[in-house]
């Protein structure tokens, strides 16, 4: 058996992001981040599936040197000055393709590159930003099983050295953010993300279920940011557990709540001090 071969199965992780300014502000979560990143095996790659990449294709970025994109509005201008370096891996987004036929993965060479969804977390797993990233778009115009169907295709990946991380928020309402309540959830909220994790932690298989929730519409009032949960549930349904490795709340109506699949020795952190938000720009505007 080659080295390959025997090598552990990668981790796969749901990283709740939050704010961009995650990214620069040291905080609980952050914190919590930056441990999990130290507990990861090695990895060849990261293949990161971002909320903020939600377009009408499948497509999965190709090129050696994706820029830093900085999408989003009203932050500091020292976000907007973030570089994250990491290389692409061309080699893997071809990898990518083959292992999802017949569903049909588009090599992006020149439009995307790796957005805030991704380096605001990468900025603590991987400070350095020596592992390469490709990111795979969300597919807007497919139904939500498709993501499920999708993230187990690409499981075999993790027995390469590949860091699946599905980044995006569990609760997300930005119409419904509420200033007094920096660090907690509000009622929907809290009863939104216990049902999720009871789901993810006996029965990642039928995270479907939740959208039959009667908090659903408030806790996911667009898709963009519960869609990659499903890529995580996917790969815990083929194998493996997931199971919460960060909890917490921001501004009443984002949940922080973190999943890790096949990931040992780590105790679920409790996130505190939620990072900035502007308050100058309505919150559905800054695409956070
Ligand atoms: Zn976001």
């Amino acid at each position: 058996m080659s080295d390959s071969q025997s090598a552990k199965r990668m981790p796969a992780l749901f990283l709740g992001h939050g704010s961009p300014m995650n990214a620069i502000e040291e905080n609980g979560f952050t914190r919590a981040w930056k441990k999990i990143g130290k507990a990861l095996p090695p990895a060849r790659a990261v293949l990161s599936v971002s909320a903020h990449w939600y377009i009408g294709a499948t497509a999965v970025t190709a090129m050696a040197h994706p820029r830093t994109i900085h999408d989003f509005y009203g932050f500091p201008q020292e976000l907007f000055e973030v570089e994250y370096p990491a290389s692409g891996l061309p080699e893997l987004a071809g990898e990518i393709a083959e292992l999802a036929k017949p569903m049909w993965v588009g090599a992006d060479h020149d439009q995307w590159g790796i957005d805030h969804g991704t380096w605001s977390v990468l900025a603590h797993l991987y400070p350095e930003a020596d592992v390469p990233v490709v990111q795979l778009s969300i597919n807007a115009s497919k139904p939500v099983e498709y993501h499920i169907d999708l993230a187990r295709r690409m499981s075999p990946l993790r027995d390469k050295g590949v860091l699946i991380l599905s980044s995006g928020n569990v609760v997300h309402n930005l119409r419904r953010i509420d200033w007094n309540a920096k660090n907690s959830g509000t009622d929907w909220a809290h009863r939104f993300d216990d049902a999720v994790m009871e789901q993810m932690t006996e029965d990642p298989a039928g995270i479907l279920k939740m959208k039959d929730h009667p908090d659903y519409g408030l806790a996911v009032p667009t898709p963009d940011h519960f869609i990659p949960l499903l890529y995580t549930a996917g790969l815990a349904a083929e194998s493996g557990n997931a199971r919460p490795v960060v909890k917490g709340y921001a501004f009443g109506s984002i949940s922080m709540t973190c999943y890790g699949v096949d990931i040992e020795d780590l105790d679920c952190a409790e996130g505190d001090n939620a990072a900035f938000l502007p308050e100058d720009v309505p919150a559905d505007q800054t695409n956070t």
